[in-house]
């Protein structure tokens, strides 16, 4: 009791959100940001990939843990494969990847609730 408390010394903290710039697979131009965020309660992060040069945008799901290189691969993967027309995802504002609009019928609506987090 009565101990008195030390000058605090806070200790400087790693922040580990901090955006990692790729290469985007789009305009190949040096300013893809990729981010992974996860929620305590979801089994699953979510990436986030939002180019600065050209507006591509992909959203998907990653192991939880993930860095955002390992999303990164994902997002080649995704790139590679998507079939659609991706200028036109781009100009609509739209993200390519699991987490886009394009909800499956009877899912919960859980990529509306994700998209409107905020940034930290
Ligand atoms: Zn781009």
């Amino acid at each position: 009791m009565g101990r008195r408390k030390k000058k605090r010394v806070q200790p400087k903290r790693i922040v580990r959100k901090i955006p990692k710039v790729f290469m985007c697979p789009h305009c190949s131009k040096q300013s893809l940001r990729v981010s992974v965020n996860s929620k305590p309660s979801d089994e699953y992060a979510v990436a986030e990939a939002v180019c600065g040069e050209c507006g591509f945008c992909a959203r998907f799901k990653v192991p939880k843990l993930s860095q955002p290189v390992d999303a990164y691969g994902k997002l080649i993967d995704l790139y590679d494969s998507f079939q659609g027309d991706i200028e036109a995802e781009i100009r609509a504002g739209k993200c390519i990847g699991e987490l886009d609009g394009s909800r499956e019928a009877g899912k919960e609506n859980e990529s509306e609730r994700l998209s409107q987090r905020e940034e930290e």
